[in-house]
Parts: C-alpha cells; sequence; structure tokens
C-alpha cells in the first residue's frame, strides 16, 4: 500500500465523501492532550476539540481504557434485555446532575429531538394543552443540530434551503430578548423554552448576565418547562459543569452530548426528574444504540475525569488568561474578543481582503488549528485539559499569525 499523504486523504474525501462540509485543509492522523498531528508528522495545538466534545483531552487513557476493557466484554444488546452497566450509569449520572431519571441516546440532535417529543408529551398529559396545539419557544440563530425537525427550528438560511416542508409547533423570538420572551410566553399553549445558555454554534454568542436566570423564571411563572441544550456548553466548556450553573438554574430538561463522553464515542443524555421523564412509557420513543454499555462505561469515566481534573476550575481560570491576552493584541482585525471560560471567539474585521479563513490557514501554519464560523468569527475552544504553559505558548502563536496581516 502506498503511503498516505495529506494531499492524497483529501482527494480521497473530495472524490468519495458528500461535500457537506468545507474543512481546513489539514489531515489529522494522531491526537494526544491538547495536540494533535498530520500525517507528516507536524504537531498543532487544537483549538476546537471537535466542537467541545474533546474537553478531556484527545485520547484521554482512562477513557480509552474503560473504552476498550468493555469494549472486549459486551457492546450492545439493544433496550430489548436488560445489560449490567445501563442502570450503573444512569445512578451515576442522575447523582452528576441532580436529576430523577436519564433518557440515553447517541448524537446531539437526538437529544434535542427526545427533548422536544418529551415537552410537547407533557404539556399534553401534566399541562393539558389541546391536541396537537403544544409550542415550544425557540431563538433566533440557534443551533440544536440538522434533522428535518430540528432545521425547522433555525434561521439560518444555509441550514434550511431547499429542506422543507418544515415540523411546525416553534414559536422564534430573538435570543437575550427578556421582552420577546414575555409575549411569547402569553400563549397558553406554550409548554416549553429551549435555549442554548451562550449559542456556540452562532460565533459563542454570550447573552447578558440574568438571561438565563430570569427566563428560567418567566418560564416557571408560566408553567412552561425551561429546556437547557447544553450539548457544546455543557461538561466544564465555560468554566462550570454546567453554563446554566452561572446563574444557579437548574433546568427542566437537561440536554447533553460531545464531552459527555470525551470524544471518544456519540453518547448523548436527557435529563429531567419524574413528572417530565415518565410521561414517556415504553414503545413511545428509543434507539438501538442509546445506553449500550460501552457508551455507559466511556460516559463514567469522561465524566471522572472531569471532576478528577478539575476542568471546570482549569476552564474558568485560563479562560479568563486567555480573554486578557487576546484584548493584548495591538491588531486593527479583533474587532471584539468574547466567551466565558475556555468557549471564546474573536470577531475579525478584515484587512486589505484578509479574512478569518486568512487568519485562520496562517494559524495552522503556525502550528494551531481553529475554524472560522459565519466567515468572520473564530472560535477558539481548547481542550480544557490544556495547562497554563501550553495556553500561553498558544497565545504566542495566535498572536504572531494575526499581526502577520498588520
Ligand atoms: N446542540 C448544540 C448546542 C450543538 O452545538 C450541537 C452541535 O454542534 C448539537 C446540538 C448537535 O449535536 P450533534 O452534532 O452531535 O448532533
Amino acid at each position: 500500500m502506498t503511503k498516505m499523504t495529506s494531499k492524497k486523504a483529501i482527494e480521497l474525501e473530495n472524490k468519495y465523501g458528500a461535500h457537506n462540509y468545507h474543512p481546513l485543509p489539514v489531515v489529522l492522523s494522531k491526537g494526544e492532550g491538547a495536540f494533535v498531528w498530520d500525517v507528516e508528522g507536524k504537531k498543532y495545538f487544537d483549538f476546537l476539540s471537535a466542537y467541545s466534545a474533546v474537553n478531556q483531552g484527545h485520547c484521554h487513557p482512562k477513557i480509552i481504557d474503560a473504552l476498550v476493557k468493555q469494549a472486549k466484554t459486551l457492546t450492545l444488546t439493544s433496550r430489548a434485555f436488560y445489560n449490567d452497566v445501563l442502570g450503573i450509569y444512569e445512578k451515576y449520572m442522575t447523582e452528576y446532575f441532580g436529576y430523577d431519571k436519564l433518557l440515553p441516546m447517541n448524537t446531539g440532535a437526538e437529544g434535542d429531538e427526545t427533548a422536544l417529543k418529551l415537552c410537547r408529551k407533557w404539556a399534553y398529559e401534566k399541562k393539558g394543552v389541546p391536541e396537537n396545539q403544544a409550542k415550544i419557544i425557540v431563538c433566533e440563530n440557534n443551533f440544536h443540530g440538522r434533522t428535518i425537525t430540528i432545521v425547522s427550528m433555525s434561521t439560518d438560511p444555509d441550514a434550511r434551503k431547499n429542506f422543507g416542508p418544515f415540523t411546525p409547533g416553534f414559536v422564534t423570538i430573538p435570543y437575550n430578548d427578556l421582552d420577546a420572551l414575555e409575549t411569547a410566553l402569553k400563549d397558553p399553549n406554550v409548554a416549553g423554552f429551549l435555549v442554548e445558555p451562550i449559542q456556540g454554534e452562532a460565533g459563542v454568542f454570550v447573552p447578558d448576565e440574568g438571561y438565563i436566570k430570569k427566563a428560567y423564571d418567566m418560564c416557571k411563572a408560566k408553567n412552561v418547562l425551561f429546556i437547557a441544550d447544553e450539548v457544546q456548553t455543557g461538561i466544564a466548556r465555560t468554566g462550570k459543569l454546567l453554563a446554566c450553573d452561572h446563574e444557579g438554574v437548574h433546568p427542566d430538561i437537561l440536554i447533553l452530548g460531545k464531552a459527555l463522553s470525551g470524544g471518544v464515542y456519540p453518547v448523548s443524555a436527557v435529563l429531567a426528574d419524574d413528572d417530565i421523564m415518565l410521561c414517556i412509557k415504553p414503545g413511545e420513543h428509543g434507539s438501538t444504540f442509546g445506553g449500550n454499555p460501552v457508551a455507559a462505561k466511556v460516559a463514567i469515566a469522561a465524566l471522572d475525569v472531569v471532576k478528577d481534573e478539575k476542568l471546570a476550575e482549569n476552564s474558568e481560570r485560563l479562560g479568563k488568561i486567555f480573554r486578557e491576552e487576546m484584548e493584548k493584541i495591538d491588531s486593527e482585525m479583533i474587532e471584539l474578543v468574547r466567551g466565558k471560560g475556555l468557549l471564546n471567539a474573536i470577531i475579525i474585521k478584515p484587512k486589505n481582503g484578509k479574512t478569518a479563513w486568512d487568519v485562520c490557514m496562517k494559524m495552522m501554519e503556525n502550528g494551531l488549528i481553529a475554524k472560522p464560523t459565519h466567515n468572520h468569527i473564530i472560535r477558539f475552544a481548547p481542550p480544557l485539559i490544556i495547562t497554563e504553559k501550553q495556553l500561553m505558548e498558544a497565545v504566542e502563536v495566535i498572536k504572531k499569525s494575526i499581526l502577520a496581516f498588520e
């Protein structure tokens, strides 16, 4: 077999893969901690962390051990039978996050779909909303995944164009707008408010302080479920275990994914108390792979790592340093630095025709990979195990790359 090169790997993907992504031209073949290596052996800081799935760092030995051990013992039983790991995982998760029950799924989108179904079921069976009338409030510029129902909630033309007809039952309001929420909540058929505590894909849009808490209180006053999509913001990414913890909010329905597995395996979860979760009865929802023994063991190990290695504390501390360092960079191209914990973004003002994409290409050349979103925003989200020394080295790479355009 001929040796794989970056050029060859890119050609293969272009020729045989659907063109539904536009990757940076780097071909990765190895990862460890905060670093990845390309097929030619060049080392990079990973400042995307697989869209915040690899919070615990690449190939964390404890998570990989759990994966390998369970993979050699029992991988999948389906939910037609019990297995000896799922119950332990469910107990662990409900105690870890403070809920009565867990519903295990695989991807973030499935987690969101599950939460929507659960919310509707609760609306009809507990709140007394007339059949097929339930509405769920969502926010402009949200990102919850890619299924037909989820893109029905989207306001992004790329996510929607030529994918209709769409699922009805959603009311869209501007994000970070409590007056709009108050108006939408007047409708007695509103069952839930689905929100990202920080909008990740929108470009790390951080709402005003107090928004999440006030929105939660307003929902409670109207008997509306507050549903937090913490698929990207959860698991220590923003400097607390959950982004909602910054405002002391315990969502009625919590959706987790991504780093729940340390990026090792697709694992997502929906958590709620009995009054809500038990609205779904046997046969009404499920997934062949959801709650399989490998996923369960991997997630337990991944969450152990978050606690043992104090990743929330590290994220909080290093996040502040990172934003301070970014603000010090003397470049007209940096319009704004924003974020919480180690979920940050800079907004790039194009200069001499050079855009966020060019900055990312330059950073790649200098040994750090990150990806632009919406053309002018670069998200910086390194694995949370990154040390202060590594972070400062990475800051130097970012600085040097941006200043190259001055
Ligand atoms: N929800 C949020 C907030 C996300 O950021 C994402 C992915 O980026 C998803 C849901 C979808 O997750 P998945 O790609 O695993 O379906």
